[in-house]
């Protein structure tokens, strides 16, 4: 592709803004729409051009990312009021890059593709740092002739492509990520919180971390200060690792194939939501691994 298409992302959040500016960063010509004014603000500031509706978004673009929470809000930017899939979007694709569950992915494929618009099943991996950083990976799901004509666009905003397979797959292969961090990210919470029931510095556990080839990662380095600091601004909300963990637990269920260790994650993460926590950053899950008030625990 010589020259660069115009596209669109629908959804600023976290993610989805960080990456409209890498794009427009690598001289994409790029337009947004956000649900609502403060994210839309914000991009206007950076110098986004900010259109009225995701159909008016389809309107001005080639491709249009979405990048919004889950299956509810894909559905009211696709069908809703001034949805993308009310404007002519014949020729047109549509990059989903929001974590789904893999059933509703291929609804929404049928969907463009009865438009006539390819669809493209990319969620991605990476948080806070790696968009901002342009440092994504995407898990890509369909047609290998369309990743490699949106091959230049995809790694203005990440770093590599994995094509996992057939449309559906991206998604399957981002919930199998996904279950890792969640697991890795309790497992570390859980740690800290018996480091302090046994009146050792949570810091020993870090120490040791960093001198373990084995056991030192870069994600265990990423929230140390969020659980030394207690500091616990979202790089990815609880509430969207909670969404993705009940994925993963139905997936399980949809093939048979038990997973107690994420149904516990799941518990867990369900207790710190009730908590209030929804909003934190996942690692607010130690909130609620406090000692028990019961003489009988
Ligand atoms: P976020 O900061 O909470 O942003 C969510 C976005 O979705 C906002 O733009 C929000 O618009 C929009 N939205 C929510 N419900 C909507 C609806 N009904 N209609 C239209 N727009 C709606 O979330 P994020 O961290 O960017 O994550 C976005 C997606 O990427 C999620 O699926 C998440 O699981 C996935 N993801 C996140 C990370 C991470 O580390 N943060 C990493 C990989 C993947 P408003 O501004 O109007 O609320």
């Amino acid at each position: 592709m010589k020259n660069k298409p115009p596209v669109g992302f629908i959804g600023l959040g976290i993610m989805g803004m960080a990456m409209a500016k890498n794009a427009k960063k690598a001289g994409y010509e790029v337009s947004v729409f956000n649900r609502s004014e403060p994210r839309r603000r914000e991009a206007e500031k950076a110098g986004l051009r900010v259109v009225s509706s995701a159909s008016a978004l389809a309107d001005v673009s080639d491709a249009l990312i979405v990048m919004v929470t889950d299956p509810s809000a894909v559905r009211d930017v696709l069908t809703g009021h001034q949805g993308l899939l009310r404007a002519n979007v014949a020729g047109k694709t549509l990059i989903q890059t929001s974590t789904l569950d893999e059933p509703s992915t291929l609804e929404f494929a049928k969907e463009a593709h009865a438009k006539k618009m390819f669809f493209l099943d990319c969620p991605v991996t990476g948080s806070k740092k790696q968009v901002e950083e342009a440092a994504l990976i995407l898990l890509a799901g369909g047609d290998d002739a369309l990743i490699e004509k949106w091959k230049p666009f995809l790694l203005s905003m990440g770093k590599s492509i994995v094509h996992a397979g057939d449309i559906g797959k991206g998604t399957a292969l981002k919930l199998c990520m996904n279950l890792i961090v969640a697991q890795m990210t309790t497992a570390l919470c859980e740690s800290v919180a018996l480091a302090k029931a046994q009146n050792l510095a949570p810091k020993k556990i870090f120490d040791v971390l960093a001198q373990s080839p084995a056991l030192g990662c870069g994600y265990f380095k990423i929230k140390e200060k969020a659980l030394l600091e207690q500091q616990f601004a979202p790089a990815f909300s609880l509430r969207n690792m909670l969404k993705d963990v009940r994925f993963m637990d139905q997936a399980g269920k949809n093939h048979r194939l038990p997973l107690p260790v994420t149904q516990a994650v799941r518990f867990l993460m369900e207790a710190a939501v009730t908590d209030g926590y929804g909003d934190e950053d996942l690692t607010s899950v130690i909130k609620v691994l406090r000692p028990s008030t019961n003489p009988s625990v």
